[in-house]
């Protein structure tokens, strides 16, 4: 039998898991109201990436409302979003040529006007710095793994994974057992997919009135491009071409800083065909005139790619359960028209907050921040996520060009007529939406040129990914026969190219194939988790630090 593992306990008034845009801006938020009133409070951030920022991958053209609100004088503070977006593009791309689509067409809420181009990394090492500075407590390099529970079932704070475990299970020298960090209250903040926010929505039944959310994979490179190419403030987006109608995505490129270029491509999770190739459409994408042009005679600095929520407003879940809260993108605050989601992250963060530092005060704790949806439900981040609330279903049922028309159109009414009461249900999940092998046609991609575009595993150098050899393997398979018994002969196992990162292959061994997961290239996306048709692939987090070290992503 094991010996119960003995572990350190710490106790704050809030624990945090996620040093992204909407814990920081949470953590922030709670120690200024307790300054505020000349009180003190205990809040803790916890961190997978080796630093603050280190797993953050956005595009990134941000809306600073949610930044004025927290912290006014964000700009004379050495933040560094400093880009203003000057001219914003949007075209539908053919194989060779594009249509521009003039902004008049689109509704106010779609303008870039007033935002900044900068990277959410390095904006969110910029915020855990703020918060030091009012006296948080940040910890990087830590996995939280499991949440704790009190005898009620309330959730009492979470533990942290252990360090030293060999792959074997065994405990290695360098064995440390995680510790509990217990809080008044738990907010979660793991963005797209958080793992420890999916054990919880299953446990408290949280979605159980939602549809299914919905994800998109995104990719992205930072380029350095040649002064005279470069165009600060110029925001382009594409749709169509290299994507099959039927498919949802398209591209984005936003020239900021010293001569810097983030370019990146989407496609939506709901793709059917199980050939389809998200880390080579991407590729092939960047070869297109519209997109080339801005990155010839550059180089590559970095590459990297996340799940991003696309559900929008009928696909959030319920927010509190007893002992904590989903802010940010773990609950799904994105506006996938504007491609924007940092913004609603950080105000979800803070009415969190807000609902937290009252019931604290009112020597409430571990019960149901009630407080929390009531204020979401009337601010600013459920106006804009109603508005475009019936754009993504759209563009999955009737494809890219019908889709986005009537997506615009409906964008407009609901602009126009707030009160329109119609909303399209998202009617299944991802992982549910291929089509068999059998019935679909196969892609060919063309090869890497080494200029524009490139294979798989120089790309993933370009992510600093990096995981110990000798701990357990943090893709887990429910059932290991499922990759080669059904996934390759039904849907040629999808997972092969659906993976940024080339950790799963399938590879012929004594004449028969074998599927195998080459754990340490993992860049934490979290597609495998969302799109494994069986279902049968859990990502959970490896040791604290491990993954990758994006710079400026
Ligand atoms: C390709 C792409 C382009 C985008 N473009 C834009 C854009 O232009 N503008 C915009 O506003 N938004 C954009 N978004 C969306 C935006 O990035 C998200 O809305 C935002 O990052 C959500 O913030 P968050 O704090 O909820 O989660 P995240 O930013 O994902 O942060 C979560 C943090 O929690 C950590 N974490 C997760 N699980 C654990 C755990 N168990 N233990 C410890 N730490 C953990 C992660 O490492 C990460 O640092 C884009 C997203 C993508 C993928
Ligand atoms: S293994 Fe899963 S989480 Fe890791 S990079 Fe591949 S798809 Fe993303």
């Amino acid at each position: 039998m094991t010996e119960p593992t003995e572990r350190e306990t710490m106790e704050f008034d809030v624990v945090i898991v996620g040093a992204g845009p909407a814990g920081l801006a949470a953590a922030i938020r709670l120690k200024q109201l307790a300054a505020e009133q000349g009180n003190d409070i205990s809040v803790v951030v916890l961190e997978k990436g080796s630093q603050v920022g280190a797993h953050i991958l956005s595009g990134a053209v941000i809306d600073p409302v949610a930044l004025d609100e927290l912290l006014p004088d964000w700009r004379d503070q050495g933040s560094p979003l400093e880009t203003k977006v000057t001219e914003d593009r949007f075209y539908y791309l053919s194989e060779t040529g594009g249509i521009p689509l003039p902004s008049l067409f689109m509704p106010p809420l779609m303008s870039n006007h007033g935002c900044y181009i900068g990277s959410l990394g390095s904006l969110c090492r910029w915020l855990g710095e703020q918060a030091e500075a009012l006296g948080v407590e940040v910890y990087p390099g830590i996995s939280v793994t499991e949440a704790m529970f009190g005898p009620n079932g309330e959730v009492e704070g979470v533990i942290t994974g252990d360090m030293g475990v060999a792959k074997d299970g065994t405990h290695k020298d360098s064995y440390t057992p995680g510790i509990a960090l217990t809080g008044k209250y738990t907010l979660l903040a793991e963005g797209a997919r958080g793992s420890l926010t999916k054990q919880l929505i299953r446990r408290f039944n949280l979605d159980a009135e939602s549809g299914p959310q919905k994800y998109g994979i995104g990719l992205k490179e930072l380029w350095e491009v040649p002064k005279e190419q470069h165009r600060p403030g110029l925001v382009q987006h594409t749709m169509g071409w290299p994507l099959h109608d039927s498919t949802g995505g398209g591209s984005f490129l936003y020239h900021f800083g010293d001569n810097l270029v983030a370019v990146g491509f989407v496609v939506h999770l709901d793709y059917a065909n199980p050939y389809l190739n998200p880390f080579k459409e991407f590729q092939r994408s960047k070869l297109h005139p519209r997109i080339a042009e801005h990155l010839k005679g550059g180089r590559r600095i970095c590459y990297g790619a996340r799940a991003l929520t696309e559900g929008g407003w009928q696909a959030i879940p319920h927010l509190v359960f007893p002992g904590g809260a989903l802010v940010g993108c773990a609950a799904g605050f994105m506006n996938v028209p504007r491609i924007k989601g940092s913004h609603n992250a950080m105000l979800s963060g803070m009415m969190a907050a807000e609902a937290a530092y009252a019931a604290i005060e009112a020597g409430r704790a571990r019960d149901t921040l009630d407080a929390y949806p009531e204020a979401l439900r009337e601010s600013g981040t459920a106006k804009e996520l109603k508005r475009v609330r019936n754009v993504k279903p759209l563009w999955s049922r009737l494809g890219t060009r019908l889709g986005v028309m009537l997506g615009g159109i409906d964008m407009w009414l609901n602009t126009l007529f707030p009160f329109l009461g119609h909303t399209l249900k998202h009617t299944k999940p991802d992982y549910a939406s291929l089509t068999k092998a059998s019935a679909a046609k196969p892609i060919e991609y063309p090869k890497p040129d080494g200029v524009l575009s490139f294979d798989i595993l120089s790309s993933v150098f370009l992510s600093g990914t990096n995981h110990a050899e000798d701990q357990p393997v943090h893709l887990r398979l429910t059932d290991p026969s499922i990759p080669i018994a059904e996934n390759l002969p039904e849907y040629a196992e999808p997972a092969q190219r659906y993976c940024p990162a080339q950790v799963y292959e399938v590879v012929e061994e004594g004449g028969s194939p074998r599927f195998q997961i080459n754990a340490q290239n993992c860049v934490h996306c979290k597609t495998c988790d969302v799109k494994d048709p069986a279902q049968n692939i859990t990502w959970v987090p490896p040791e604290g630090g491990d993954g990758p070290n994006y710079v400026n992503m």
